[in-house]
């Protein structure tokens, strides 16, 4: 068994739509039984979030529901020929119905819940995974469309739900084991409570959807189908000379991803190292490359460092004052201070001088972080022992991932000249106990550009392929 999953990017068009169900269909022929997982068509879950908040925000969504309206539909007659279509245009329309009336809803009582967010963005993956079936089924290769809610049990925390594992996996055992004579086309993203309320799993989570379906069957690789030629070295958006790495480790793909490598959604890989299953990220534009495997397989590297991610957004907190030196217990008290407020820390580095303790939080929990610091330190401050802290910058993250750079000496100093030499300044570092990441703090400014330097400090300056 593999799993097949298609991201938005794949989907995008009619026309990459076809491109997916062709490789789904070979697939299938030349390589024994499979599974498909979709997301929703490129931007359509920004487009459900836009009209949610309008919608609660009375202002009037009809010209972006019309818009989503207008390309579902055309989807539905550019993929499917006049004689067979109208079984699917009355479902999607249907479909469309619901979420027109949830809408109205919550312009009605002018409010948005996390939990009628879920359901509003849940839309997209229940109307491209129908439309994907119907189309390949129109084409003589019957599949079937997978409403994954019932099948994915997680907790109530909506917009980001936690999967319960072992329901979760006995359900979608039980659904796989009982015999289905057509392809299953999985919605990606979506789950829902034991009270069987619709959530979500995180921005991305249908990569996640596509690991926890290769986990319950036991598969033998999941299959990741984005838009470029597998994990690159650094986001080719940003950094024109990267390049597609062959294979990486989990551990390389999970830092990659936490620090904002957009290619794969962090959680998807616990599923499949648990399982020891493969994830390939290969290219639908161009099937015939080879990809990348992530596995607990270590390639042998060129380069000490396996990859750059860089993740904007950041502010970073500066906890400073005489009163810190020796005194113990500050840094539990700050950290303690933040976990009540559940703010995610991302860096933390302190001086060994302990004046100074230094954090990124993301930009949005900025605010609530300084409240927290005057609340746990407010005796502190009033005594000028602990200063009140500044405003935070607007800062981002470049981290260095590679298994290479553990006992490496000197990667720090590269990645040091390579962006003292381009005049960008560095805020802070950090390096994780594991070596696997060192990540520097730059203004938000200097991303771009501190990325392609260190790139080319690294990798060197022209790099088109890896050089082994
Ligand atoms: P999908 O819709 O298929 O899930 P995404 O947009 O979520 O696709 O992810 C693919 C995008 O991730 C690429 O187009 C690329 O711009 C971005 N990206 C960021 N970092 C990397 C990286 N290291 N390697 C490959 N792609 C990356
Ligand atoms: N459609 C969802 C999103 O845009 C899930 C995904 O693309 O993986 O976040
Ligand atoms: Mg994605």
């Amino acid at each position: 068994m593999r799993i097949l999953k298609f991201g938005g990017s794949s989907l995008g068009t009619p026309e990459r739509l076809r491109a997916a169900a062709a490789i789904i269909r070979r697939a299938q022929a030349e390589r024994g039984p499979i599974a498909v997982v979709v997301s929703a068509f490129q931007g359509v879950t920004d487009q459900l979030l836009a009209l949610a908040h309008q919608a609660s925000h009375g202002d009037d969504y009809q010209p972006c529901f019309a818009e989503l309206e207008q390309r579902h539909l055309t989807a539905v007659k550019e993929l499917l020929p006049v004689q067979r279509r109208s079984p699917l245009l009355t479902q999607v329309k249907l479909r469309l119905n619901g979420l027109a009336d949830l809408l109205h809803g919550v312009s009605l009582i002018a409010e948005l819940s996390p939990r009628t967010r879920d359901a509003v963005t849940a839309f997209g993956e229940r109307l491209s995974a129908a439309i994907l079936a119907a189309h390949l089924t129109s084409d003589g290769f019957p599949a079937e469309c997978l409403d994954t809610r019932p099948l994915i049990r997680t907790d109530a925390h909506f917009g980001a739900a936690r999967v319960l594992s072992d329901e979760t996996y006995a359900a979608l055992r039980a659904h796989f084991a009982t015999p289905h004579a057509t392809l299953q086309i999985a919605t990606g993203f979506i789950a829902a409570t034991a009270r069987g309320e619709t959530t979500t799993l995180g921005r991305g989570g249908s990569d996640y959807t596509a690991s926890l379906l290769g986990a319950a069957l036991a598969a033998d690789e999941i299959e990741i189908w984005t838009d470029v030629n597998g994990v690159m070295s650094a986001d080719p958006r940003k950094v024109p000379t990267a390049f597609p790495l062959p294979g990486l480790t989990y551990q390389e793909a999970m830092e990659l991803a936490h620090f904002g490598a957009k290619v794969i959604y962090p959680p998807t890989m616990r599923p499949a190292m648990r399982a020891r299953i493969p994830i390939r990220i290969k290219n639908t534009l161009r099937p015939e490359v080879a990809g990348t495997v992530i596995s607990d397989r270590r390639e042998p590297h060129a380069f000490p460092v396996t990859g750059l991610t860089s993740a904007g957004g950041i502010a970073l907190v500066r906890l400073e004052g005489a009163g810190m030196i020796g005194v113990p217990g500050v840094a539990a008290r700050l950290f303690g201070a933040l976990a009540r407020r559940q703010i995610s820390v991302i860096l933390i580095t302190q001086a060994s001088s302990e004046h100074t303790i230094c954090f990124a939080v993301a930009s949005d929990a900025a605010q609530t972080a300084a409240e927290a610091i005057a609340d746990e330190f407010a005796p502190e401050i009033q005594l000028g022992q602990i200063d009140t802290p500044a405003e935070p910058d607007e800062c981002a993250i470049i981290a260095a991932v590679g298994e290479g750079m553990r006992h490496r000496p000197g990667i720090a100093g590269t990645l040091f000249q390579a962006r003292g030499a381009h005049g960008v300044n560095v805020v802070a570092i950090a390096q994780g106990s594991s070596e696997l990441n060192i990540s520097a703090v730059v203004a938000q400014a200097d991303e771009t550009a501190a990325l392609c330097a260190i790139h080319a400090a690294f990798f060197g300056p022209f790099t088109e392929e890896p050089a082994s």
